[in-house]
């Protein structure tokens, strides 16, 4: 790649390496960056001053119009390190893809390749030994981007900064969890910013599922603005289900378009299931798992590729759903991926990059 940018990447190594202070065997997701970030500012309808610094505080203005008017995208990847020391970073090339469809519905410039992916492969040149190599770790990868123009006014930033920080993650065993089916607070509406991965997104989640926890629940089930009649997704994650012989997930632009959500429906189909991507009606939920058409339903994200679902809970009614163990396709996709992402296995879609 580095052969074909017209955007050279200035490299500025730390004097001070934090990564002998780490401790790699109790990792909090999100706690500690690594040494160093790409970053890049966008000026006057071009692109300028990319380069790896060593990883910092950024000085802002006040009136930075991100702070007021949210113009601020973000993409979440994950980097694993194989046996023989090889870094893999899974399906870049989607969230490249959703970064710029971000970019484009928040009025904000697209980020080209040699920038996001150029520039991530040389970032991860220099930081590779904050890639750690324990199975079932890796490294969590963070590109965004936010409108930096110091001035108020509702209007499109002049200028924005997109920035790449990354974060040695610990091996991510999660427990079942439980949804609740929100009925009163909406995600995302048709002609809304659902498909795009915005701040906005998470912020107005906050509220909503801190009322599910105290009610007993992980997270919430969002369901759509007009009726809550049909399933959208859950928290940071895309739902899929096992009704009978087929893949269900549910499709539409009020939800976000997960990688692993696409990689799951593929294999899937690859694997001889029927696959669609359809509306699903929290009633055909409720009824499949009643008369045990349903025998599974899972979260689907980047974060831990696969978080079954042990119970829904509908109306003040809750629904259990049959034991994990039994759980033949969605157990198979965990193993498989967790052997295809750290090189273990042949990789025939050539996902890895
Ligand atoms: N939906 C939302 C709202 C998310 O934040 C995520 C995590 N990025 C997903 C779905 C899953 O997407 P992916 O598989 O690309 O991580």
């Amino acid at each position: 790649m580095s052969e074909t940018n017209t955007y050279s990447i200035r490299v500025e190594p730390t004097k001070q390496s934090r990564l002998s202070q780490v401790d790699f065997n109790n990792l909090k997701f999100g706690q500690i960056m690594s040494d160093h970030m790409l970053v890049a500012n966008y000026d006057n309808g071009t692109w300028t001053d990319v380069s790896i610094v060593p990883y910092g505080e950024l000085s802002i203005s006040p009136s930075m119009s991100s702070l007021h008017y949210g113009q601020s995208i973000f993409e979440g990847i994950k980097g694993y390190k194989f046996a023989d020391g090889t870094v893999s970073i899974f399906r870049p090339d989607k969230n490249l893809e959703r970064f710029n469809k971000s970019a484009k519905r928040l009025q904000m410039p697209e980020v080209p390749e040699e920038i996001f992916l150029g520039g991530l492969k040389e970032l991860l040149q220099v930081d590779q030994t904050w890639v750690p190599s324990v199975d079932g770790t890796s490294l969590y990868i963070r590109p965004f981007m936010f409108a930096t123009e110091a001035a108020l006014g509702v209007h499109p930033s002049a200028s924005y900064k997109f920035i790449i920080i990354t974060c040695p993650v610990g091996a991510y065993y999660s427990k079942p969890i439980s949804l609740k089916v929100e009925t009163h607070y909406t995600r995302a509406a048709e002609g809304g910013v659902g498909f795009s991965k915005n701040a906005g997104n998470y912020a107005l989640s906050l509220y909503p599922t801190q009322l599910a926890n105290d009610e007993g629940y992980d997270q919430i089930m969002w369901t759509d603005a007009a009726e809550h009649k049909y399933i959208e997704e859950a928290g940071t994650a895309n739902l899929i289900f096992r009704i009978g012989d087929t893949i269900i997930t549910p499709h539409g632009d009020t939800i976000l378009h997960g990688v692993t959500r696409r990689t799951i429906m593929e294999l899937a189909e690859k694997w001889g299931f029927k696959a669609e991507q359809r509306k699903v009606s929290v009633q055909e939920l409720i009824d499949g798992i009643k008369d045990g058409s349903v025998t599974e339903a899972f979260a689907a994200g980047t974060a831990a590729t696969i978080t079954h679902i042990s119970k829904i809970g509908f109306e003040g009614q809750d629904y259990e759903l049959p034991a994990v163990e039994g759980r033949e396709f969605s157990n198979k996709v965990l193993d498989y991926l967790n052997q295809l992402r750290y090189g273990k296995i042949e990789d025939p879609f050539g996902w890895n990059f």
